[in-house]
């Protein structure tokens, strides 16, 4: 007997819509925006609120069909047992750290992450929340940071702007051996270069804004349970959802309490151009990656830079985790020039990388990171995130190559 072949990544995703069955043989899911859904028997509108019924919409903000086939894209892209969408990834952040933690938990999180993360952990601990914040790349450090009222293990798998990658598997079995829930932001690397389940994540999470979305018009965020984590013994599940199968439990605390009752819930429309961007995330993710890995080596060589941050070159600090777990290395690329007064000057030459925050656009972004996104956070906080006054970031765009190195050579000639 010969096993069924399993579609691979991109030929899945393009054809999810018409398999799960779009109205009126239309091939790509309609766009619902129907706040309400009614039902014929009251019997089949009360098993929707006692979640007896497989599915079913009763109220917007807690999701549409448009929403729900955005959500089984990403579920089968993490290969995972369920997905919540929301309006921002910070929206997905948050809703994860206000809902699974309470006064007098403890997070332990990367001292490497997306600087509004790292402003979300100022506001967890006004609440009560305690946060340690350690150096991922080395999990004898979470070990050591690990303490009785530990909950939860907060990582990226790509760090934003810095590129540093954690000890990925080292720090997936010290969560299992604890207990503790082991949550990655995927956003940089995209379920295309990086399946989380691979290290024992529990919930992934990706900006849809950024990799997936991949066209710079469209915010969203993603909370995908793995369904590695054994939900039957957190303690933070309100009674209501320590119902059936524990499987559930967490994506049922997630989108009652996250999404309905925060209300942080993505628009059908966005959803829409979402899961349009999302048909070409691999093809995107191979093309901005090689053109990424050739502009990282070229800039290397050059006299005036001090320091290329990406994971596929060989002199990256985490070069063998990149190796070993990640199909290609995205799309960020972070670079320090030797005198940082020429940071602006550098920015300024450049003619195709336009002056602008936020990342995986189809066309290529450049800001200089410790004047703008870091600025807030000062320099003691800049210190320990590794990022040197003249430190520039790239989110590497669709243009040829070649134009980019071009672009490149000119701005740095007689620097
Ligand atoms: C952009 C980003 C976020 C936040 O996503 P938004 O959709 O902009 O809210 C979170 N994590 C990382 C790593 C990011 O780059």
């Amino acid at each position: 007997m010969t096993t069924p072949h399993q579609p691979s990544f991109t030929t899945q995703i393009v054809h999810a819509d018409r398999l799960g069955g779009a109205e009126h043989g239309a091939i790509h899911k309609p766009i619902h925006t129907s706040v309400q859904y009614g039902y014929d028997k009251v019997e089949d509108l009360i098993a929707v609120f006692q979640g007896t019924a497989k599915g079913g919409f009763n109220y917007a903000r807690q999701g549409t069909p448009t929403t729900a086939a955005l959500e089984s894209k990403i579920t089968q892209m993490e290969q995972g047992l369920g997905t919540i969408v929301f309006s921002t990834g910070m929206a997905g952040i948050c809703a994860i750290f206000m809902t699974l933690l309470k006064a007098g938990d403890h997070l332990v999180a990367s001292q490497y992450v997306f600087g509004n993360t790292n402003s979300v952990f100022g506001t967890l601990a006004n609440l009560g929340i305690e946060i340690t914040t350690v150096d991922v790349t080395d999990a004898a450090q979470v070990a050591a940071a690990v303490r009785p009222n530990t909950r939860m293990v907060f990582v990226e798998t790509i760090a934003n702007p810095g590129t540093q990658i954690p000890d990925l598997a080292g720090i997936g079995a010290l969560c299992r051996q604890h207990g503790l829930l082991y949550v990655v932001d995927n956003t940089v690397a995209s379920p295309y270069i990086f399946r989380a389940g691979t290290v024992g994540a529990g919930l992934v999470v990706n900006s849809l804004t950024k990799s997936i979305g991949g066209h710079g018009d469209a915010l969203g965020g993603a909370v995908t349970d793995t369904g590695l984590y054994d939900w039957s013994g957190y303690p933070n599940i309100f009674a209501a959802y320590c119902k059936g199968d524990s499987k559930g439990w967490g994506l049922q605390q997630l989108r009652k309490k996250g999404l309905r009752d925060m209300g942080g819930t993505l628009s059908s429309h966005a959803a829409h151009q979402l899961a349009v961007g999302a048909e070409t995330l691999a093809l995107r993710m191979e093309r901005t990656s090689a053109t990424a890995l050739a502009l990282a080596r070229w800039l290397e060589q050059q006299p005036a830079v001090a320091r290329v941050l990406y994971p596929m070159l060989e002199s990256h600090p985490q070069h063998a985790q990149a190796k070993q777990h990640f199909r290609a290395g995205s799309w960020l690329l972070s670079f320090e020039l030797r005198d940082a007064d020429q940071c602006l000057t550098v920015c300024n030459r450049l003619q195709l990388p336009i002056k602008a925050t936020g990342l995986a656009d189809t066309r290529t972004l450049i800001i200089p990171v410790a004047h703008t996104i870091f600025w807030e956070a000062g320099p003691a906080v800049r210190a320990t995130m590794g990022i040197a006054d003249g430190m520039i970031r790239l989110s590497i765009g669709l243009e040829e190559a070649d134009d980019l190195l071009a672009d490149f050579a000119q701005a740095l000639s007689g620097l």
